[in-house]
């Protein structure tokens, strides 16, 4: 049997997964240090979808009446066909939805989230946040683990959680398997002033207009001021890429074939950003001794069934219930947690795969069967679809 060790836990990454952790496990008493690579901590990017499961979590980091004050409710997640702007099928997100799974299904600000998440664990006496702070890797034993830092300084404690994110360097010494797999698909982003939303499309709903290897994708945020646009296509992009700005013309070049009205949102898109989507295989155990992997470090998915964070808010409460559980050999803690994360991760990792190849982007007879298959659907049969998800808390107590 391993020992609890002495010390604090280390987190390496201050993105939603590694705050989530520090204030899940301020929940359970336990101390931690959060070290960041970045010289402040923040997040880039625009909106974030969050289904249920991701409130169920709020709720236990004790974030809950924050999170949802920011937070936009939709009505509807609704899916365009791109190439003749007609509706296929829409996901009623109103009372029925909110009452069979408990809670909403929202969108936010990805930094209004990140802000909330930093304010709770800078008012918790049990965490403390340290920026400027890369982990290169690390050195451990019976009792403890000792972080590496960039900076040569060496930072010691019981565990340590690897929450930094898709290029993570504590993966590579836990499990070694290469850099992540490049999809060839490349997101485009751009935030708007909801009055520069053409007005017939400022719907109240995650909206998804699915085309031949593309697809456009727009939600209210941030108290209906802005809109987000995301909008993605294959053009077999070879290397990953984060936030790199571009240009206007080099966005529509995938869209050239897609219905005006859909064309149109994206000319009213400015100062774009791209990433190139990256994920991996689902890997069975992410945990070496003391440490452990969370969020996209350990299971990086596309972002078509929009759950990427939401897995890692889950992670984080899942992992203060198994350190709990075993206060006396939080090794074994380690290995409960992954066990127990990695079905459920898993199988929304395959899914965001088979979502992008069957919903998001099929041409010619696959979109018809996806046109047929989908629109033959009521909102209740997708509650039906989706209670493996939303039904349960996913949080492992
Ligand atoms: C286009 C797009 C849309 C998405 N939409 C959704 C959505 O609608 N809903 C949803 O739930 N998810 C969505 N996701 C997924 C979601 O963004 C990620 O799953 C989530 O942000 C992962 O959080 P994380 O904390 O694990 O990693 P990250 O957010 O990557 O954070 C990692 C942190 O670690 C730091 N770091 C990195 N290396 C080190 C190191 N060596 N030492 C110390 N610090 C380090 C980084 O600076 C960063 O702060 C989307 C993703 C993309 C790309």
């Amino acid at each position: 049997m391993g020992s609890a060790g002495a010390g604090p836990v280390l987190i390496a990454g201050g993105g939603i997964g590694g705050l989530a952790a520090a204030l899940a496990l301020a929940q359970k008493g336990i101390r931690s240090i959060l070290l960041e690579k970045a010289s402040a901590l923040g997040e880039i990017g625009a909106g974030i979808q969050l289904g249920p499961n991701a409130f169920h979590a709020f709720d236990y980091l004790g974030v809950g009446q924050a999170a949802r004050g920011m937070a936009v409710y939709i009505d509807q997640l609704r899916l365009m066909d791109a190439l003749t702007a007609e509706e296929i099928t829409h996901v009623d997100l109103r009372d029925a939805f909110r009452s069979r799974f408990g809670n909403p299904y929202a969108v936010v600000h990805r930094g209004d989230l990140h802000g909330v998440l930093l304010q709770a664990c800078r008012d918790h006496g049990l965490i403390e946040l340290r920026v400027s702070s890369e982990v290169l890797g690390y050195n451990q034993d019976g009792s403890s683990v000792t972080a590496r830092l960039a900076s040569g300084e060496r930072v010691t404690g019981s565990l340590l959680i690897g929450a930094d994110g898709l290029r993570s360097n504590i993966r590579k010494q836990v499990v070694a398997d290469g850099p992540p797999r490049v999809s060839g698909h490349t997101t485009y982003r751009s935030v708007i002033p909801t009055q520069e939303m053409p007005e017939d499309l400022r719907w109240n709903a995650a909206t998804l207009w699915a085309g031949p290897k593309c697809h456009i994708v727009h939600y209210p945020l941030s108290g209906w001021k802005v809109f987000n646009l995301v909008v993605t296509y294959h053009n077999d992009a070879p290397e990953p890429v984060a936030g790199k700005p571009v240009s206007d013309d080099e966005v529509m070049r995938g869209f050239e074939h897609v219905h005006a009205r859909a064309q149109n949102i994206i000319r009213h898109g400015k100062n774009w950003r791209l990433w190139v989507l990256c994920d991996r295989d689902p890997l069975p155990r992410w945990v070496d001794g003391r440490v452990a992997l969370l969020g996209d470090a350990a299971h990086p998915m596309l972002q078509y069934f929009a759950q990427g964070a939401c897995m890692a808010l889950e992670d984080a409460v899942c992992l203060s219930h198994t350190l709990s559980a075993y206060p006396n050999d939080h090794p074994s803690a380690l290995d409960l947690y992954c066990s127990q994360r990695f079905p459920r991760t898993a199988r929304v990792q395959l899914i965001s795969r088979a979502i992008g190849e069957h919903i998001y982007h099929p041409s010619g007879d696959h979109a018809h069967i996806r046109n047929a298959i989908m629109s033959a659907k009521t909102s209740e049969n997708y509650y039906d679809d989706l209670a493996w998800l939303y039904g349960g808390t996913g949080l492992g107590n």
